[in-house]
């Protein structure tokens, strides 16, 4: 439940000051997915950072926080900025909640699992809360609203991320002893704008460059709970990844639902693309990698911008959903298989060696055993590097969860094995024909027991090493292959 507070914090408020605190000021050890959690790529825990530095935040103050976030890298992102708020006003961080003042829970309600486990940890409250204050931010708490007062009346605050901007706001009526406050306003074309930032993983940092939704996928919640797309200027952007620059980080990940129909609304009216060059133009930043891309607005200048640009990594993530037009259809995804295929076309005919990865629902309502069979022979087509493969979940507020022909659970589970192991097949044959290669690795775990170490490739592999030499977090290493497992890569440092 815990997460290890090794921060770096980046403060607007001295122009390009940026400080940065390792908890115990020494390398401890990293976690890294291990092979067997990694058909999703992008879940690494960080327990230490290799830079220390001093901090311009008070470390002495009464007030006391907790943030425990679930869901994507969105969310993970935006609690480092609401942490930033936080330190900002005084709080200090702590990583048990029974020692904190305030307890965040930063919610998912993408699937209906997620939504349901915020409710299980409000739950552990009822009886011991004890004056702290309790609150529920995110997409559970957008749309759940003031109902959750009356499920668990111990809450305090229920703030969506659409309201972020009004969190110092709703603290101080906390603070002033409010009882219950709420920030759950979707209307806005305003984006979250924090003086502070608090940076939990040392070596990628992450700069939300478009917040909303403007689709309206058949399945999802994202527009309901999220709002509106809203770009961020194009300055506002480059301004954060010089501070970034500055404080150290080399990797930066840019974030959006929709990442890709980014929108400059200052005058200079960059598009995605100039904003992915201009960010990889940014000194010292030496990778750019960017998340999730909608099919619709992927143009081929983004793989032509990727081959331009060595900055730019060798992954694309383009989510297909299914490889059935019918499913396509039902789901709103505005774009055909064959639309889909000629895209991943484009990406596998650039001159380097693009990775892809994928998010694919099975047991959509409706979906036979032959729009399946379609979603496996996509994956055979576009041979993906990995996929986040999910079992349809019925959302509220969206227009699917009434749709007939509904999938049996025992079906969908049947349909999602399947579909798995198809895909392992696929990335073991990938992987192992990548053995004798040799790749730059950002390093960004140790893993002591095993005597390796582990890093990601431009083209966003996992790869555990080993190597003769020390302190490697936060370098760059060249990296031979020597075997290939279904999630992962195995080598020794090129010295
Ligand atoms: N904006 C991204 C896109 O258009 O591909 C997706 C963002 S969504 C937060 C992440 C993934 O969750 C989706 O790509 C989809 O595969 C999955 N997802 C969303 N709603 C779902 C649902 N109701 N049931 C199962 N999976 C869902
Ligand atoms: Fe959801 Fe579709 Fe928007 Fe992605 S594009 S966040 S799946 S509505």
């Amino acid at each position: 439940m815990s997460k290890s507070f090794d921060i770096g914090i980046e403060s607007l408020a001295g122009g390009a000051t940026a400080v940065r605190e390792g908890r115990h000021g020494h390398l401890g050890s990293f976690a890294a997915p291990a092979e067997e959690e990694l058909q999703k790529s992008d879940s690494s825990a960080f327990e230490s950072d290799s830079r220390s530095a001093s901090i311009a935040i008070p470390t002495d103050t009464k007030k006391s926080f907790y943030i425990e976030t679930f869901g994507c890298q969105m969310n993970a992102h935006d609690s480092e900025k609401v942490s930033g708020v936080l330190l900002g006003r005084g709080y200090h961080a702590v990583e048990n909640p029974m020692q904190a003042d305030l307890v965040l829970y930063n919610t998912c309600s993408i699937r209906e699992k997620a939504a349901q486990k915020v409710f299980a940890r409000l739950g552990d409250w009822k009886t011991v809360a004890n004056g702290k204050i309790i609150g529920v931010l995110g997409c559970v708490a957008q749309q759940e609203g003031e109902e959750i007062f009356e499920r668990a009346p111990w809450v305090s605050l229920v703030c969506g991320s659409a309201s972020y901007r009004k969190l110092p706001e709703l603290l101080a009526q906390l603070e002033a002893g409010g009882r219950r406050v709420t920030g759950l306003d979707l209307d806005t074309d305003e984006t979250f704008e924090t003086e502070i930032t608090r940076r939990d993983n040392p070596i990628r940092a992450y700069i939300t460059i478009i917040e909303g939704c403007d689709y309206s996928c058949s399945y999802c919640v994202v527009p309901h709970t999220r709002g509106p797309e809203r770009s961020r200027s194009s300055e506002a952007v480059l301004a954060e990844a010089r501070r970034l620059a500055d404080a150290g980080y080399t990797e930066i990940q840019l974030l959006g639902q929709t990442v890709n129909s980014y929108r400059d609304p200052s005058a200079r009216k960059w598009k995605f693309v100039d904003l992915l060059r201009g960010v990889a133009a940014v000194k010292r930043i030496r990778r750019v990698r960017f998340t999730t891309s909608h099919p619709n607005d992927f143009h081929r200048e983004i793989v032509e911008a990727i081959d331009e640009t060595p900055e730019l990594c060798d992954h694309v993530h383009l989510p297909v959903q299914s490889g059935s037009n019918a499913i396509l259809r039902a789901m709103r995804r505005t774009y055909t298989r064959e639309e889909y295929l000629a895209k991943i076309e484009w990406i596998r005919a650039a001159s380097r060696p693009i990775s892809i990865t994928s998010d694919i629902i099975v047991g959509f309502p409706g979906e036979t055993d032959a729009d399946f069979e379609e979603s496996l022979t996509l994956l055979d087509a576009a041979q993906y590097d990995a996929i986040f493969s999910f079992t349809y979940s019925p959302r509220p507020n969206t227009s699917a969860k009434d749709m007939p022909d509904a999938i049996p659970e025992a079906e969908k589970s049947r349909r999602l094995a399947v579909m798995n192991e198809r895909q392992r097949q696929i990335q073991i044959a990938r992987n192992e024909k990548l053995v004798g290669e040799t790749f730059e690795v950002l390093v960004d775990a140790r893993h002591a027991a095993r005597g390796q170490w582990g890093g990601r490739t431009s083209c966003n592999r996992l790869i555990n090493f080993t190597t003769t030499r020390e302190n490697l977090l936060g370098e760059y290493v060249s990296v031979q292959v020597t075997r290939g497992g279904p999630n992962s890569l195995v080598g020794e440092q090129v010295l």
